[in-house]
């Protein structure tokens, strides 16, 4: 998948990785909600979810968009992002979800470090417009738990 085309992606959030706020997670220089993480993924909660629960999976090394990944690392950052999405629909109670995962700016990208938002939605959200919610520190801790301890019961 790396780079078999010309077209570029253009962000206007490009930058070295050294100020990156996904690499900034990825190695503790900024505090988040953890989920999950392996080697190499890190699942933390959107400090600004659609909806309670709104988790991103990201690849540890850094890149900006689909393009700076090879097929073993896509295929490897939707598996996790699947095995996320039962905890977190489980965890919050939620009917379904979403994937979505932007890339440039045109896209609505603004974190240019490649990641996978998973939206659980429940029955009384469809068809609706979902706006950003703003949840306590609590509420945030309490979320991030339940998806652990759902993680922790998958089979
Ligand atoms: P994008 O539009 O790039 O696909 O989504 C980036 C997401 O990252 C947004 O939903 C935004 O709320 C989230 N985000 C931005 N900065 C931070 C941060 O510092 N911590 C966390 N946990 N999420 C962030
Ligand atoms: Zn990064």
């Amino acid at each position: 998948m790396k780079s078999s085309t010309n077209a570029t992606i253009r962000n206007s959030a490009s930058g070295p990785p050294q100020y990156c706020v996904f690499c900034k997670i990825v190695d503790g220089r900024l505090p988040s909600y953890v989920v999950y993480q392996d080697e190499s993924h890190i699942a933390f909660l959107d400090i600004n979810p659609f909806s309670k629960g709104h988790t991103l999976v990201c690849p540890k090394r850094h890149g900006e968009t689909m393009w700076d990944m090879d097929e073993a690392e896509i295929g490897g950052l939707f598996r996790v992002a699947a095995k996320v999405s039962r905890a977190v629909v489980t965890g919050v109670h939620a009917d379904g979800f979403r994937f979505i995962q932007n890339n440039g700016e045109a896209a609505n990208q603004v974190v240019a470090h490649v990641h996978v938002h998973v939206i659980p939605v429940m029955f009384e959200d469809k068809g609706r417009f979902m706006g950003r919610k703003s949840l306590s520190n609590e509420e945030m801790m309490e979320t991030a738990q339940i998806i652990r301890a759902a993680l922790a019961n998958l089979v």
